[in-house]
């Protein structure tokens, strides 16, 4: 049996009921076969074996006390997966469904999301099954300071920096970074995507939907056209969707269609993204009352729906596995022509393929969402340097790191002989970096 076959199959062995994890390592590993081929040191220092392991993973109780006085117990994770090229660095989930296969599966593709950037940061995710919705602020509070009860002796600026992702944003990093500070008492960059009065960065809010949006750019420059007048359909509304709306928008695109994990939207006339704004960032309402806020548009239960609408590029901004077969084939039957993914794992294996096959440009989430990381690498290295660097200063910088990723996959796509794959040219160019780093490191 073929090494990578070997270690995928021992991996789904000895890791059962982590489907989501299967999924990412099956699409990651299926894809480096040229690499350990053309390097059979590899097999004989057991990298990929290793390189599937995480280095440690971390388990914790939160308990809490909610509005009514009643104790609440959440489970707690932080996978501290590869720290090859740099500390361990990836975000934050809170969310019901969060368990350990998906933490697993977030930090693997993180590693290679990391190396991709071009910055000296390694791949880790944690988070909870804890639910933000529908909670007061001091709920959300006391979940954040017992989480980082616990969390705070894993972490540091130097060791583990991590970030938001679905349900942790401004105000649960706010409560995270307090109670880190308290316990610790050092004012350290330790988490990213803080607010500008304590250490953030500028443009780490817009950093991965603009981020999305300049990676998409430049595959649209690349075969002579642009953002303008094309339809555009985005999954989600919340940071990733929201942001990727407001570039697209500005390149002269028309979004006509958004969701929730309720329903959808849908304005031909083009989204109004201030009142999504205002729903979503403000008042934490659902997407629904857009409907009856903007004459002309409509509202569909459901999410899936959202993938029937004929659009030129089509950009998930939720969740994993939001585009099934079924969906990747209507949208390339309504003449999808770029699919870029702004969420993590939007797309099941079978969808992929589909695109691929049907020629729709396909940019995967490790490469095409990596803004929002790179920009907290930046909010480290402003950190760390004392400094604050103006928006257009790290906006420019973003777009560059974008654009190198761009030309970075397409060229290690062409290099092993799969010219615009850029599933194998992300997965490659990622794994090269890291694979590298821990061959200098000898077994560890
Ligand atoms: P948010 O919590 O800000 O928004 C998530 C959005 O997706 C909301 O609109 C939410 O709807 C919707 N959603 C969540 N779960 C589901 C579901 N099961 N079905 C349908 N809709 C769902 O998260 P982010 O925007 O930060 O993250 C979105 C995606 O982008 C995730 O995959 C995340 O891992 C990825 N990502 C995020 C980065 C970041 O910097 N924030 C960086 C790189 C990747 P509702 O409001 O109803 O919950």
């Amino acid at each position: 049996m073929k090494y990578v076959e070997r270690v995928l199959k021992n991996l789904k062995k000895q890791n059962p009921n982590e489907p989501e994890f299967h999924q990412a390592a099956t699409e990651i590993l299926t894809t480096l076969a040229p690499v350990v081929e053309k390097h059979p040191e590899y097999e004989a220092a057991g990298l990929l074996e290793r390189f599937v392991e995480p280095e440690r993973v971390v388990m914790f109780r939160v308990p809490w006390v909610d509005d009514k006085g009643r104790v609440q117990v959440n489970k707690g994770y932080r996978v501290q997966f590869n720290s090859a090229i740099g500390p361990y660095k990836g975000g934050l989930r809170f969310h019901p469904s969060v368990n350990l296969s998906i933490i697993k599966f977030l930090g693997l593709e993180q590693i290679l999301k990391n190396s991709l950037t071009g910055l000296p940061i390694g791949g880790g995710k944690g988070g909870s099954n804890f639910d933000p919705k529908g909670k007061s602020d001091r709920e959300i509070m006391a979940f954040c300071q017992s989480f980082m009860t616990e969390l705070f002796r894993h972490i540091g600026a130097d060791t583990d920096v991590p970030a938001g992702d679905i349900g942790v944003g401004g105000r649960e990093i706010g409560f995270l970074f307090g109670q880190y500070k308290r316990i610790r008492d050092e004012h350290v960059g330790v988490l990213t995507g803080r607010g500008l009065t304590y250490g953030g960065s500028l443009v780490r809010t817009e950093a991965t939907g603009y981020g999305l949006v300049y990676i998409t750019e430049e595959a649209l420059k690349m075969r002579g056209d642009s953002f303008k007048g094309k339809t555009v359909v985005i999954s989600g509304s919340g940071n990733v969707a929201i942001y990727a709306c407001e570039k697209a928008q500005s390149l002269g695109a028309k979004v006509v269609a958004m969701y929730d994990s309720n329903g959808y939207i849908y304005d031909a006339n083009g989204i109004k993204l201030d009142v999504i704004k205002d729903i979503k960032e403000v008042r934490r309402a659902r997407i629904k009352e857009y409907a009856n806020l903007v004459p002309g548009s409509t509202y569909t239960e459901g999410c899936k729906g959202i993938w029937t609408i004929p659009c030129d590029i089509a950009l998930p901004c939720a969740t994993q596995n939001e585009i099934d077969e079924a969906s990747a084939q209507t949208l390339v039957k309504n003449g999808v022509k770029y699919v870029a993914e702004g969420a993590n794992m939007p797309s099941t294996l079978e969808a992929i393929d589909v695109f691929q096959k049907a020629g729709v440009v396909f940019l995967p989430a490790k490469a095409a969402n990596a803004g929002g990381v790179a920009t907290s690498a930046l909010e480290m290295a402003q950190s760390s340097g004392r400094m604050f660097w103006s928006f257009e200063e790290v906006d420019a910088k973003l777009k560059n790191i974008m654009v190198n990723i761009y030309h970075n996959i397409d060229n290690a796509a062409k290099e092993y002989g799969y010219e615009g794959n850029y599933v194998m040219g992300a997965n490659i160019a990622g794994f090269v970096k890291v694979a590298t780093a821990m061959m200098a490191h000898g077994i560890v």
